[in-house]
């Protein structure tokens, strides 16, 4: 009898040794690291890899962060390639910028700066939690900057996350996540702390954002999607459109104003929410920035009709941007309309009205009206009007400190660059770190690891209070 009870046990406990052994059927990962074949697997995969981090320090996190850096440093190049033929927009060289700004300025541990009460009843701490799973949805104007972008700030505050990248950039997306778990898991991290699925579609991002396991939603995108996740009845950071004016009062430093917005509305040609969208000047000195402009590689279309037959080509009949030409370069757009450029024309100008739909819309083209008025009270008026309370980002060139702050007081963006490109505005030549989601609705800001986290307190009656 005993040596059967024995038996018995012996049997017992191979079996339950078998079942640990056993891979996880539950989540089927795809051949490559971190991409599933469903959200629904992704997302799970993604919560246990969470809770698994949560046992790691902090100092592992920088670690894994570093290695992220390292690794997808010596992919620039290729990312930037492939996003410009993938989506067919922008330009190689600024995306070559852009993806190495992420990976050297994008805040990692050192962002999460505890806070302390101190006095007569105790010590009470102020910490910075993890979430959790964060659903992250990506756009096609910066995808390998904002995956890139979100994991290292995500990562740093302790949460995992599942990406829902742009379709239209799906492959250099898919590509981007698995270079990161590559770097992850030579680093020693858990298994899939990033993940996205093969196939990133509509209903794949309906199905994360209504996941019970994801417990923050960070959208980076237009209209749509920041009020698709706005109404999930889930945490969510929204960063959405913008429609940045640049004002030029009769103060500014002309030639140093008409560098700066043509460098910044031609960066990557036009596709960043943060460049100049449209330029507010005042006439007295209208004619010099104009002419100023031609210098540093504008376009200037004067007659009514070529501008009327450059409204037809970009904007539909239903006023929205023509995708065919987002994110085109400028001689691309002339050539359609009978004009030949050179590559060294780098935007198009021309003069419009306040009301014109070059000014309203946020084409993502390199085209820049330029609307003339008679005074700087009347420009920072429009340029709040075209702003469109998006609390998105602006620019002024001026040398009067009270028109400075009177702008920066009534425009309330995210961002407001004093002369200077809007770039500088997310530390390119200007100071501060640099992020790809500015969550202006949501007023997170420029989004760090920090705003990834929950706050919690921590308190200790009556101890620890030395002074
Ligand atoms: P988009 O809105 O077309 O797509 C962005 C992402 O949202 C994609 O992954 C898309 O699949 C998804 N999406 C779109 N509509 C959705 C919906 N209703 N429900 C769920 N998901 C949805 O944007 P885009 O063309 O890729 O990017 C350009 C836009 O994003 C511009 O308006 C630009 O200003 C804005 N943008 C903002 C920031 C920022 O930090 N604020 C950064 C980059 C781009």
């Amino acid at each position: 009898m005993e040596s059967t009870l024995k038996e018995i046990e012996q049997i017992t406990r191979m079996v339950i040794q078998q079942l640990n052994q056993t891979p996880d059927q539950t989540c089927r990962p795809t051949h490559r690291p971190g991409i599933f074949e469903s959200m629904d697997d992704a997302v799970e995969a993604a919560h246990k890899a969470q809770r698994e981090y949560f046992e790691y320090t902090l100092a592992d996190r920088q670690r894994f962060i570093d290695a992220i850096r390292a690794h997808l440093r010596t992919k620039v190049d290729e990312m930037a390639r492939r996003v410009t033929e993938e989506t067919g927009m922008g330009n190689f060289p600024h995306k070559v910028i852009k993806n190495q700004l992420v990976l050297d300025q994008t805040p990692g541990v050192e962002d999460l700066q505890s806070g302390v009460f101190t006095g007569d009843r105790g010590l009470t701490l102020l910490e910075f939690a993890p979430f959790g799973v964060i659903g992250a949805i990506t756009p096609s104007t910066n995808p390998t900057e904002t995956i890139m972008c979100n994991s290292i700030g995500m990562l740093a505050a302790g949460n995992s996350v599942v990406f829902s990248p742009h379709p239209g950039a799906k492959n250099i997306s898919i590509d981007t996540v698995v270079w990161i778990n590559e770097a992850l898991i030579k680093a020693g991290a858990p298994e899939n702390l990033v993940v996205t699925v093969a196939e990133p579609s509509m209903e794949a991002v309906g199905r994360m954002m209504k996941h019970p396991l994801v417990s923050m939603l960070c959208a980076t995108g237009g209209p749509g999607v920041v009020r698709a996740v706005l109404s999930s009845g889930k945490k969510a950071i929204g960063a959405g459109a913008g429609n940045p004016p640049v004002v030029v009062d009769e103060t500014a430093d002309i030639e140093k104003a008409a560098k700066a917005i043509i460098d910044g509305c031609s960066f990557d040609n036009n596709l960043p929410c943060i460049a100049e969208k449209e330029c507010i000047v005042v006439d007295q000195v209208a004619d010099y920035l104009i002419f100023q402009m031609q210098k540093y590689g504008a376009y200037l279309i004067e007659d009514r009709e070529t501008i009327t037959r450059l409204r037809d080509l970009v904007v539909t009949e239903t006023g929205a941007p023509n995708k065919a030409f987002i994110g085109k370069d400028a001689h691309v757009i002339l050539k359609e309309i009978g004009i030949d450029a050179g590559e060294e024309i780098r935007a198009i100008i021309c003069e419009t009205p306040g009301n014109h739909v070059f000014a309203e819309e946020e084409l993502m083209m390199p085209i820049l009206p330029i609307i003339r008025v008679g005074d700087v009270q009347e420009a920072m008026k429009l340029g709040v009007k075209l702003e469109r309370g998006l609390r998105h980002t602006a620019m002024i060139h001026s040398k009067n400190i009270d028109t400075l702050t009177e702008f920066a007081r009534v425009i309330q963006t995210t961002i407001l660059v004093k002369n200077g490109p809007s770039y500088a505005g997310i530390g390119v030549g200007g100071e501060g770190y640099t992020t790809f989601t500015i969550a202006g609705p949501t007023g997170e800001g420029l989004t760090s690891a920090s705003a990834f986290t929950r706050k919690r307190r921590c308190v200790l009656v009556d101890g620890f209070a030395i002074r």
